[in-house]
């Protein structure tokens, strides 16, 4: 009793933070003021001493400055996947983040057409560009733009499909990470799939045959993430279309990725187009805005007018429709790609793709010394060549050569050691996120950019295992 009359008042220790008040706010800095008393009352009963004022400020400033954290931060992405799903995908280039902060921070006309001072569309803010990019301008190409892929897949679906059948070969039936998978969407766009051919073989006939009265579309769906190798036959493209126009029916490519640059022309793995498959004969493309285009989490359906006029009539495209800072940034994403020259240095996920491995090499060694002093005895640091992977759905199977900081434990019995390195490189400022392997903690530098460097190093000082 004696004891807890010796803490502070409340109001008293409040009248100390006038400067965490300032950044957080009286209410939560109140709260924490109260939560620290509590502990130190509680710590009284169980015979701990009263803590010194100055340690007990402490401790409110960070209970504070924890709390007054944004919860979505920033980290270091070191996993080696480039596009990260959990990290956020796509890093968004300077002329987008830029687009992007003007959009929020002014009126700007998203439905509103500056000429005639009449109600516009917001998809004619990009619809243009994109017909631009990929059908060279044709004016009977156009789009629109969803939420995500998978809302564009379901959109689409819907809109032309509703109550009728949609022809899928077997091979194509993909689950992409997060559950979605095709036929579960098929269901919930109210369409029937009809499965075609078998796992690993599917013939141009299997399309022919499966169209009856209740068809509605043939869809190819990108099998991006797996492979089917050994005894296997798809149909390509141009065929399906052949087919489906035979019969007066639209063809829907499901693309995923869906780069608008050429890779293999880039050195990397080659990913196909919508420009190919609109080439090829399909009358709706999807793909995402947040994969390999590098722009932020979008859904856009490209392709025929007509069938883009229908889609956009749906009352599922209101739901699912895109707000005005996800477009500032898809118009500036897009804007690049009309200068081929300067894309790779601008767009960050093509940047970082394409990153020679002697950068990233070179890179590690640098910091190597920063990383081995923050570990001290507890393990040894080298640096290894490691392969990353794009990330995303793309094939999983294909590599892009890297260097990693490899951590080895020097105890016999490293998992400890491991899971500790991970914990204290997570509770980092700005947390680092690795993968463990073989035995030793990686930090695949691929996507430690310089600007970053200085940053990354200092706070290697402040690790704590
Ligand atoms: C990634 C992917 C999707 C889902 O796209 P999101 O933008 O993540 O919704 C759908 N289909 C394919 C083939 C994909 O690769």
């Amino acid at each position: 009793m004696n004891e807890n009359r010796r803490l502070p008042a409340v109001d008293r220790v409040l009248s100390q933070l006038s400067e965490l008040i300032e950044a957080h706010g009286r209410q939560l800095v109140t709260g924490c003021v109260r939560a620290e008393l509590a502990a130190a009352r509680e710590g009284l009963k169980h015979g701990l001493p009263l803590p010194e004022e100055s340690a007990l400020l402490a401790a409110i400033r960070r209970r504070a400055d924890e709390a007054g954290r944004a919860n979505l931060r920033a980290v270091f992405n070191l996993t080696g996947t480039v596009l990260h799903t959990n990290l956020g995908r796509a890093l968004l280039s300077e002329e987008a983040i830029a687009l992007m902060v003007e959009a929020a921070r002014s009126p700007c006309a998203l439905e509103y057409d500056l000429a005639s001072g009449g109600r516009g569309d917001r998809d004619d803010l990009v619809s243009g560009l994109l017909a631009e990019l990929v059908a060279g301008g044709s004016p009977d190409v156009a789009a629109t733009i969803v939420n995500n892929n998978a809302a564009a897949v379901l959109l689409s679906l819907n809109a032309l499909a509703q109550g009728k059948e949609a022809v899928v070969s077997r091979g194509e039936l993909v689950e992409i990470g997060g559950a979605f998978r095709i036929p579960d969407v098929m269901r919930r766009a109210q369409v029937k799939l009809v499965e075609i051919g078998t796992t690993n073989r599917t013939h141009a006939k299997d399309y022919a045959e499966a169209i009856g009265p209740k068809t509605a579309l043939l869809m190819k769906v990108h099998t991006s993430n797996y492979e089917v190798t050994g005894f296997t036959a798809a149909v390509h493209e141009a065929e399906v279309a052949k087919i489906a126009h035979a019969a007066n029916l639209p063809f829907l490519v499901d693309l995923g990725s869906g780069t608008l640059t050429d890779f293999a022309a880039l050195g990397l793995p080659p990913e196909p187009t919508p420009q190919q498959a609109l080439a090829a004969g399909a009358d709706i493309v999807t793909f995402s805005g947040d994969k390999l285009l590098g722009g932020p989490q979008a859904g856009l359906i490209v392709g025929r007018k007509d069938l883009i006029a229908k889609i956009k009539k749906n009352p599922l495209k209101r739901a699912l429709r895109v707000g005005k800072t996800t477009l500032a940034a898809l118009e500036a994403t897009l804007r690049l790609y009309r200068d081929p020259d300067r894309l790779v240095e601008r767009l960050p996920t093509l940047r970082l793709l394409t990153r020679p491995v002697a950068d990233i090499t070179a890179l590690a060694e640098r910091v190597l010394p920063a990383a081995q002093a923050a570990v001290g005895e507890l393990a040894t640091v080298s640096v290894q060549p490691c392969s990353s992977q794009i990330g995303s759905g793309a094939l999983p199977v294909e590599r892009l050569p890297s260097a990693a900081l490899v951590f080895k434990p020097t105890a016999k019995k490293p998992g400890k050691t491991l899971l500790a390195l991970e914990a204290a490189c997570r509770g980092l400022p700005v947390p680092v996120i690795g993968y463990i392997r073989d035995d030793a903690f990686h930090l695949d530098l691929r996507c430690l950019e310089a600007k970053d460097e200085a940053r990354f190093v200092a706070q290697l000082a402040e690790l704590k295992i």
